[in-house]
Formats: C-alpha cells, sequence, structure tokens
C-alpha cells in the first residue's frame, strides 16, 4: 500500500511536470506572439469621442488587451470633473486630444466662445496630466473659417475622420467590426468612448487589422494621419 502510494505519487509528478512544461511553453508562445506577429505594414487611427467616463476603464482594458493604440478625444467638462481617468489613459498608452468643453454646435457659436471651449479643454487636459493636446476634432464634425482659426491659435490640427463606425447612431458590432476593416493605411475611423457595442467589438477590430498587417497608431499632428507610434 505504501509503495503503490509512492509509486503513484511519483508517476503523477512527472505527468504533472510534463504538464507544467508544456502550459509554460504554451504560455510562452501565446505571450511573444502578438509582438512578434505584428508586422504592421501600415497604421490606422482609431478614434474615441467624449470621454472621459466610467465606460473608460473598461474600454481601456479591452484595448490594451487587444495590443491596440488610440487616441481618445475628450471633452474638456469630463476631463475637469475625472482627472484620474486622462492619466488612466495616458497609463495605458492612449494619446489624447480636445474635443471642446461642453461638446457644442461650434458653428453656431462666436468667435470668442468657441475660443473659450477649446481653450478651458486644453487647460483641463493639461491639468488632469494629459498633456496640452496638439489634436482637434470639433463635435459633429461641424467645423467652418472660425473653428479653424481658433486652432490655430492653440496650434491644433483639425482631424475628422475617413470612415464613420456609425456607433453613435446605433451601429451592431458586426456594422462597426466592418467598418473598421474597411480602413485603409493612414486612415482613420470615428468610435466613441460610451458606446457598448464599440467596446464589444474591440477584439474583433483587433484580429481584423492584425489580419491585414495593419497597426494602431497616432495621429500626427502635421499631417494628420495616422502614422506609427513616435
Ligand atoms: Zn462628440
Amino acid at each position: 500500500m505504501g509503495r503503490r502510494a509512492s509509486r503513484s505519487a511519483r508517476s503523477l509528478f512527472s505527468r504533472l511536470a510534463v504538464l507544467a512544461m508544456a502550459a509554460a511553453s504554451t504560455l510562452t508562445v501565446q505571450a511573444a506572439a502578438p509582438a512578434h506577429a505584428a508586422v504592421c505594414t501600415g497604421y490606422v487611427g482609431l478614434t474615441f469621442d467624449d470621454g472621459p467616463s466610467g465606460n473608460t476603464p473598461a474600454l481601456l482594458n479591452a484595448l490594451t488587451q487587444n495590443g491596440l493604440r488610440a487616441t481618445m478625444f475628450n471633452e474638456g467638462q469630463y476631463a475637469a470633473a475625472n482627472p484620474s481617468l486622462v492619466r488612466a489613459q495616458v497609463s495605458a498608452g492612449m494619446w489624447v486630444g480636445n474635443h471642446s468643453y461642453t461638446h457644442p454646435h461650434l458653428t453656431s457659436l462666436s468667435q470668442a466662445q468657441i475660443d473659450s471651449e477649446i481653450s478651458r479643454t486644453q487647460s483641463a487636459i493639461a491639468a488632469a496630466g494629459g498633456g496640452t493636446p496638439k489634436l482637434f476634432r470639433p463635435p459633429y464634425g461641424e467645423t467652418n473659417a472660425t473653428v479653424k482659426a481658433v486652432e490655430a491659435r492653440y496650434g491644433l490640427t483639425e482631424i475628422l475622420w475617413n470612415v464613420d463606425s456609425q456607433d453613435w447612431n446605433g451601429a451592431s458590432t458586426d456594422a462597426i467590426v466592418a467598418a473598421a476593416g474597411r480602413l485603409t493605411n493612414g486612415q482613420v475611423i470615428l468610435l466613441h468612448d460610451w458606446s457598448a457595442n464599440t467596446l464589444a467589438a474591440i477584439p474583433r477590430i483587433a484580429r481584423g487589422l492584425a489580419a491585414r498587417g495593419l497597426c494602431a497608431g497616432m495621429i500626427s499632428p502635421s499631417t494628420g494621419r495616422a502614422v506609427a507610434p513616435g
């Protein structure tokens, strides 16, 4: 009984050792694969508007777990209310842009009002630790010569988008994944911090981009196009 128990214990130990080695090699391969497989033949700009919010931590988790970096176009009022979430965006490797303070229709405001929307957001994001933004996305994509003149005063590059995911308009997760599938090198897609369907789409967006050799890049302030992270 004693010897049998001892023999089966030894046998169990050797089986466990083999299993542990197999598990370790599997883990090593899985951990290394994304970094080594990421041959980037082009870059796309993922952008998430209207944060930061209570949805931001889950969004940042999904992005980092899938090896994606993105540009977060924050509203100044939310950056001021949630400075720790702005820092979390930066810590997660995201870039932070300006999306106005209160999300108004800028083209119906005076130049002084537009200036206030933009300058207060620059200050709120900087005060939160997000740096001074170089990129500006006007709410609703609405812009005109007055908006552009104010952007220029703050050294901001206006960033619209090449692909609209329609997540703001109730697009399904499938439709959001399909929209990301239309991105080509250098292009930018419009997404939102608050969309549950967008959050659900992120792993599939990551796999789709990787399958096409595309990586998530930063948006160049000089060209407005997605480029390799600098
Ligand atoms: Zn917006």
